[in-house]
């Protein structure tokens, strides 16, 4: 899936019809139907992976309501969309937060924290929840991306590795699960002596060859190129005990915040964005689909994300184009260019 995420050039300004803010499940499945619509599209997300929540919160559990499947996986889903949206080459701009947004006459400008300056036609805002900032280590920040990871892109990338995983929640156990057969070892170090992880994968967790260590923190990773050896401290004695591993997931959860999207002089009610029954947010050319939005009903599933998209991308379409038809015909009529 890495493949297919194309990033934008690294360059300082970049034009496109359409920007997404936002790589989630609505983000990605926006990207696909500009890409329907005969729109260029570039997609900013925060995170250094495509997929949302999927992706940050829950990649290895099964998902039994989306239309057509009747159980997928969260990572595989995202795989899909990604592979979906691929056609038609979106760009990707990763581990950038959109910062500023202003609208000089026919174009709207969103810049990055990274500088980069996107001029686009129309905004499609699937921010979810907000910016997806991963709790960082308490000690080993310094082995990002040389043995330290916040996700899993690939369960083969630690295969045959001693693999130490940090957390309680969730993604932790899963991880830690998912890892056991392939990895050499795996150990899972948190902090307390009880988990916020479902009680259930708990279980497969301790009666799995994982070595659970409870009331114990990270205090030091060690290593020349890469990882190779974390100091764990046990919290009540004070005891520091070393391990020799090569990966340290560090699964600690993540903060999510609006942030800069406030200033943006959209509709806010309760950290949602109040948009009408086209996904239009009340400022001009600016959209928005998924759990972001705000209107009486909502549902905040992904499937009522993707019907979101399909409806704000139209109505973009026709905002872009006042030409252009609302309906963009069927895709069976129109397959994606190869
Ligand atoms: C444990 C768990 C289980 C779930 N199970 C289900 C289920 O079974 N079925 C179901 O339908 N739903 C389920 N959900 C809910 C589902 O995950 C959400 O409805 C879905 O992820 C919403 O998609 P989205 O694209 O709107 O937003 P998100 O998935 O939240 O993605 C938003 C993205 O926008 C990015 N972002 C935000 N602000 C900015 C910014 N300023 N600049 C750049 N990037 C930004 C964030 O980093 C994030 O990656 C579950 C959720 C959880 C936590």
């Amino acid at each position: 899936v890495t493949a297919l995420v194309t990033p934008a050039p690294n360059q300082a300004r970049v034009e496109t019809d359409v920007l997404v803010v936002g790589a989630g499940p609505a983000g990605l499945y926006a990207a696909y139907y500009a890409g329907f619509r005969g729109l260029s599209v570039s997609v900013v997300d925060s995170l250094s992976e495509p997929g949302g929540q999927l992706t940050a919160l829950y990649p290895e559990k099964l998902i039994y309501d989306v239309a057509g499947f009747p159980a997928i996986r969260g990572r595989e889903l995202v795989e899909a969309l990604v592979r979906q949206a691929a056609p038609f080459r979106p760009q990707y701009l990763l581990g950038e937060q959109a910062r500023h947004m202003q609208r000089l006459a026919d174009r709207i400008t969103v810049t990055t924290e990274a500088g980069t300056c996107i001029s686009c036609r129309a905004v499609v805002v699937t921010a979810g929840i907000g910016t997806f900032t991963p709790r960082p280590l308490p000690a080993g920040e310094e082995f990002l991306g040389r043995g330290l990871v916040y996700f899993v892109r690939d369960l083969k990338d630690f295969a045959g590795r001693d693999v130490l995983v940090v957390g309680g929640g969730d993604s932790a156990f899963d991880w830690a699960l998912a890892l056991e057969p392939i990895a050499r070892s795996v150990t899972l170090v948190h902090r307390r002596a009880a988990f916020r992880a479902h009680q259930h994968t708990v279980n497969q967790v301790l009666a799995s060859s994982v070595q659970v260590l409870t009331d114990r923190q990270v205090q030091r990773v060690s290593g020349s190129a890469s990882v190779e050896r974390a100091e764990v401290v046990h919290r009540p004695s004070g005891t520091v005990e070393a391990y020799d591993v090569q990966a340290v997931i560090a699964a600690l959860g993540f903060t999510a915040d609006l942030g800069p999207l406030t200033g943006w002089g959209l509709v806010i009610r309760d950290r949602h964005v109040v948009v009408d029954t086209r996904m239009g947010t009340g400022v001009p050319g600016v959209f928005a689909a998924g759990d972001i939005t705000d209107y009486p009903g909502k549902v905040r599933l992904i499937s009522v994300g993707f019907g979101e998209a399909a409806i704000a991308l139209n109505n973009a379409a026709t905002f872009i184009d006042p030409r252009a038809d609302l309906f963009p015909g069927h895709s069976t009529e129109t397959p994606a260019v190869a």
